[in-house]
């Protein structure tokens, strides 16, 4: 507290007091004029009732003897000199008197001959013409009053002074632990507190710096939670935080879905809660004890997870020695299939190229070891040679086709009329499609999309060679170009493809028959073609087929 709020406390605890006595001292004064009035006036009125016009000396006696203070005095009221006095008589005129001039009023003064304040009364007896007047020293309580007075200003003062200084001292006392808490709060806020434990109001002011740090910080503390939670839960991994004693601290929400469990049916439980491979209990509880590493795979629900697990050594999960542990669980399923799709396309491509690899070697060593000699014969299985080679050269060329769509997908785009690259492809069938006399029928509803040439090209001709090859004789083709939908739609009437084929035809060298599609000249990769090209522009391709009806391919364009 301020030396200076002490002071003022002090001085109106000083003034109070002030207050207090001077009120005591006019009450208890006026209490005593009060007496010494009702006294004087019984007393005038004893003597006037004992009067009888002689007996002053009696009169005077009887009430000096009852109270000794009281002096009686007789005046008479022709000349106001003094008949009788119970004290040494005054030669004074006495009618000039206040108290003879107002006969029953009460008057103080001091005595000219006692020099002590004085109480008078007079009354008149008329039968004698002589006035009878009694006076009373004020009151011995006057020197009560005046002692009161004095030694009451001196216990104020006396009780000011030790207020104030043990006002000071005890403050002292209560703001030394508060400065104490003010210089250490100062260490930890880095705030520049110089509180030196004086004032009150500096001391508040300080604390108020801190709590508008500390509110400052607590919001900085909570933006930064909410960030990091932001970040953990919209993670592509799955996080799972274990602390020393086997507790699960922290799981986000990805982490639950691949688990199948609730947060609260793991967090602050035991880590044996989440996982029920003991491969992965065993690893995690070797994290606890010792510093190591572990990557490992969990099924669950057709899918492939990796998970990665790791001591951590960190203060907020460490149990005394013992290591937190952090598990990252990353869904790998796609990157499987990816990888499986890959072995089975090298699968797929080795046998695809070594029949008709095996065929051409069998084909020239029979002429080189002359098993084949006669002219016809050689130029049969030349012939047969050729065809093989041929079929072996657009089973590369097609498969290099895809693997450019799939490392870089054409960037170059414009923008293209459906109805000129269907026309142009049809161009490049026309033997295929007279051959088989099929019938072509447009329905050109044109229009333009944005799109790389070759994508649009392969496109197209991948579906329009499907619709000739998988045609009757004498079918029927339909090309519908939708400019409202946004569609293309090739339609034959050929052999169709049943519903358990339709998922498949995309896949890479898949085949609904393996022997026609080879006798066609087709190398089974011309849908994953259309597949990819689609994937690539984003757009939507659907089939729909009956056996020995037709098939119709539907491209949406955006
Ligand atoms: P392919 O080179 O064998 O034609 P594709 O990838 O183009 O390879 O087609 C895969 C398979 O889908 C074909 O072998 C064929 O069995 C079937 N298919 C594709 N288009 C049609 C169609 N229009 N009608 C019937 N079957 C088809």
């Amino acid at each position: 507290m301020g030396k200076k709020y002490i002071f003022i406390n002090s001085l109106i605890l000083f003034f109070s007091l002030l207050i207090f006595l001077l009120i005591s001292v006019y009450t208890l004064s006026d209490l005593n004029s009060k007496n010494t009035d009702n006294m004087i006036r019984n007393y005038l009125s004893i003597a006037e009732s004992i009067y009888d016009g002689n007996n002053m000396e009696e009169v005077a006696n009887k009430i000096h003897s009852s109270n000794p203070d009281v002096r009686v005095t007789f005046i008479s009221a022709s000349d106001g000199m003094v008949l009788y006095d119970t004290s040494s008589p005054s030669s004074e005129n006495h009618l000039d008197r206040y108290e003879i001039k107002n006969i029953g009023e009460i008057a103080y003064r001091f005595s000219s001959t006692t020099n002590i304040k004085m109480c008078y009364i007079a009354g008149y007896d008329s039968d004698s013409n002589v006035y009878i007047r009694l006076s009373i020293p004020e009151s011995s309580i006057t020197a009560i009053v005046n002692s009161f007075t004095y030694y009451g200003i001196a216990a104020i003062i006396i009780l000011s002074t030790i207020s104030f200084t043990f006002i000071y001292f005890a403050s002292k006392k209560i703001v030394k632990p508060l400065k104490n808490e003010v210089n250490k709060l100062s260490k930890i806020t880095n705030l520049e507190l110089t509180y030196n434990g004086d004032d009150v109001v500096e001391l508040s002011s300080q604390i108020e710096s801190v709590r508008r740090l500390i509110d400052s910080n607590i919001k900085s503390i909570k933006a930064e939670s909410a960030k990091l939670n932001y970040i953990i839960e919209n993670m592509n991994s799955g996080i799972i935080i274990i602390s020393g004693n086997g507790n699960i601290i922290l799981v986000n929400s990805l982490a639950l879905s691949i688990l199948n469990r609730k947060k609260e049916d793991l967090e602050n439980k035991s880590y044996v809660y989440g996982f029920v491979d003991l491969k992965i209990t065993d690893q995690i509880q070797k994290a606890i004890n010792e510093d190591v590493k572990f990557s490992t795979t969990y099924t669950a629900l057709d899918k492939t997870y990796a998970i990665n697990i790791s001591s951590l050594y960190a203060n907020f999960v460490m149990s005394g020695k013992k290591a937190g542990v952090a598990i990252f669980i990353n869904d790998i399923t796609e990157q499987k299939m990816l990888e499986k799709v890959k072995l089975d396309f090298f699968a797929n491509a080795s046998h695809e190229l070594k029949s008709p690899l095996t065929s051409i070697i069998g084909y020239q060593q029979m002429i080189s070891e002359g098993i084949i000699n006669n002219e016809s014969e050689i130029r049969d299985a030349t012939l047969k040679t050729i065809k093989e080679a041929t079929r072996m050269n657009q089973i590369i060329i097609e498969m290099l086709e895809l693997s450019k769509l799939e490392m870089t997908p054409n960037i170059e785009k414009k923008e293209l009329s459906i109805a000129n690259a269907c026309e142009s492809v049809l161009e490049s069938y026309e033997i295929m499609i007279k051959n088989k006399n099929l019938e072509i029928i447009k329905d050109y509803s044109d229009f333009n999309v944005l799109i790389n040439l070759d994508d649009l090209y392969h496109l197209i001709k991948n579906l329009i060679e499907n619709a000739i090859k998988y045609n009757v004789s004498n079918g029927k083709i339909y090309i519908i170009i939708d400019s409202d939908k946004k569609t293309l739609s090739i339609k034959d009437t050929g052999i169709g493809i049943s519903n358990e084929n339709k998922n498949r035809i995309f896949e890479r060298f898949y085949r609904v028959d393996k022997a026609k599609s080879k006798e066609l000249g087709g190398t089974g990769l011309g849908l994953a073609i259309v597949k990819h090209i689609c994937l690539n522009n984003n757009l939507d391709i659907s089939v729909e087929s009956s056996i020995n009806e037709g098939s119709i391919f539907t491209v949406k364009f955006n």
